[in-house]
């Protein structure tokens, strides 16, 4: 391995990933250090929405909202099969805000720019649609429906990571920035594997702290400058089965002023999210609380006719959102917009990341470069933003793609059925082949370890995505965690370590070698 890179980035995240593809894209040489699995905090912990954030406008995010409502469109070409359009329906009833002040915001949503594809905004009588079915009577009254877009955040991380690896980048998980010592021209950064507790040491011109809700506590305790102003605001969402039948989801308002929403979820289930509350601990340890998944139980029962009990939770998960701290009061008010921090007075750049969403993960990194640009040789330069136009692995198809994908699978593979074609096309687009490749029948894909998941598969996260213990491949590269049972857990499990031990790896990059 080089030991001797341009950038170094701490953080596999999307924002430490969306960064590594961009400058791996300018021909730089390019390191990241994940302590964990890629996207294992923050960035799988999301309501996985590629959205303007209609709720921003209240609090004047004029530009976030811009910025967001643009890049929906941009990051659904890139990525087709893990981007989908989808329409919201905001319920009139229950409403803690004018009806006039929601429709001008929807006026604004749909003209601040960026919107072609995309259905616009209209009116709905709930008491003749059926989006008002699943909803108490009384509360089937008028709606407003417009469009945002679902994302499979933790994929689109490892995605991000897997391109930059092919153009170039190293990107090494259970690895974590110990310290780093700044020179004139260069870092010095010690590193330690989280599974061996082997030292190394990288080199690089310049550090990017992408550490997400550690971007604060990575500054002094790696470089010993003072700790940035960084609020860390938790959130909460619980997955139910399935609560209505049609496809679209619901924005719903409450007493105190916050919105959850609830919305269709692999299928058999409904997610429902999310708390904001101040946290104060550890971001590694953050669970939601029995409180939250009482609220979030009862906020939704308030709106649906079935009320929805704690008992019916199938499971649930909870994030850290690492936010600027702008001084608001309320943790719901403080700003989503994210701050870039640039060090280049004191010897090597030092770039900080606070705040950020995954719907501006591709703007942010190329405010990154452009923060940097003068820190970068001519080449690098030249090549200037380039990421939006080029698809991420297996997304070079067009953006109403998926059904011919699905049917060109179904042609080469027939004895694949069509559920199990469009979950391997709506996980890895056009390198669902590549899974597969020359199988003559199921049993060539290897062991089957449940709800579809072959060795194959497996196989192919493991060699291709980073994956190297069973959670990564249950709950990050997919979410066949919430289908398998105990026992064909254990079994992934044993099969995945076993992969690692007789090939004597122990870090992703040799397990990717020897695999
Ligand atoms: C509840 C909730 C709902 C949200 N919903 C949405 C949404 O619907 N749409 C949207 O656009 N955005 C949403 N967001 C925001 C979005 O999820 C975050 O802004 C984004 O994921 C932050 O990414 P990040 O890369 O900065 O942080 P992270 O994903 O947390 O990544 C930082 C990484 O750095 C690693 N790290 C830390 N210290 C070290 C070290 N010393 N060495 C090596 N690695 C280290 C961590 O392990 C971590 O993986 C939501 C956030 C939350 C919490």
């Amino acid at each position: 391995m080089n030991s001797h890179y341009d950038i170094a980035i701490i953080g596999g995240g999307v924002n430490g990933c969306g960064v590594a593809r961009d400058a791996a894209g300018r021909g730089l040489s390019v390191y990241l250090c994940e302590q964990g699995d890629l996207a294992s905090a923050t960035s799988s912990a999301s309501t996985k929405l590629l959205h303007g954030g209609l709720r921003y406008l209240e609090y004047y995010e004029f530009r976030l909202v811009r910025e967001a409502l643009q890049e929906r469109e941009v990051v659904w070409r890139m990525a087709p099969h893990i981007v989908w359009p989808l329409r919201f329906v905001l319920p009139e009833a229950g409403k803690t805000r004018p009806w006039w002040m929601l429709r001008m915001g929807l006026f604004l949503y749909d003209h601040l720019g960026g919107r072609h594809s995309l259905p616009g905004t209209r009116s709905l009588d709930l008491s003749k649609d059926p989006a008002g079915r699943p909803l108490k009577p009384e509360l089937r009254t008028s709606a407003f429906e417009y469009s945002d877009c679902w994302i499979d955040d933790a994929r689109l991380v490892a995605l991000n990571a897997r391109d930059a690896a092919d153009r170039g980048a190293t990107i090494e998980t259970r690895v974590k920035a110990m310290s780093a010592r700044r020179e004139a021209d260069r870092w010095t950064l010690t590193t330690q594997n989280q599974r061996t507790g082997e030292t190394a040491v990288v080199e690089a011109k310049i550090l990017v702290n992408a550490a997400g809700p550690w971007a604060a506590q990575v500054l002094p305790s790696l470089t010993g400058a003072p700790a940035r102003g960084v609020r860390l605001v938790q959130g909460s969402h619980i997955v139910v089965p399935r609560l209505y039948e049609h496809d679209r989801c619901y924005i719903l308002q409450n007493p105190d002023r916050r919105i959850i929403f609830a919305i269709p979820y692999e299928d058999d289930f409904t997610l429902i999210g999310t708390t904001d509350l101040d946290f104060h601990s550890d971001p590694a340890k953050v669970i939601a609380s029995p409180s939250e998944i009482e609220y979030l139980c009862s906020a939704a029962s308030e709106y649906f006719a079935k009320p929805i009990m704690p008992t019916d939770v199938v499971w649930s998960y909870s994030g850290v959102r690492p936010l600027y701290d702008d001084g608001a009061s309320e943790a719901q008010a403080a700003t989503r917009d994210y701050v870039l921090e640039l060090d280049d007075t004191g010897g090597a750049p030092l770039l900080s990341v606070f705040g950020g969403k995954i719907t501006t993960y591709r703007r942010l990194a190329e405010h990154v470069m452009e923060r940097l640009a003068p820190h970068l040789n001519d080449e690098a330069r030249r090549i200037g933003k380039w990421s939006g136009g080029v698809a991420l692995p297996g997304g070079d198809f067009p953006p109403d793609g998926v059904d011919a994908l699905v049917k060109g699978l179904r042609g080469q593979y027939p004895w694949l059925q069509d559920s199990e074609a469009r979950r391997l096309v709506k996980s890895y687009g056009t390198r669902a082949a590549r899974i597969l490749g020359d199988a003559g029948d199921r049993a060539a894909l290897g062991v089957d370890f449940g709800a579809g998941l072959s060795e194959a598969e497996v196989r192919y996260l493991m060699t291709e995505e980073f994956a190297l213990e069973v959670d990564d491949v249950l709950w990050r590269r997919s979410k066949l965690g919430l289908r398998l049972s105990p026992a064909e857990v254990e079994r992934l499990a044993a099969f995945m370590a076993d992969c690692a031990a007789t090939r004597g790896a122990t870090s992703g990059a040799e397990l990717r070698a020897a695999l």
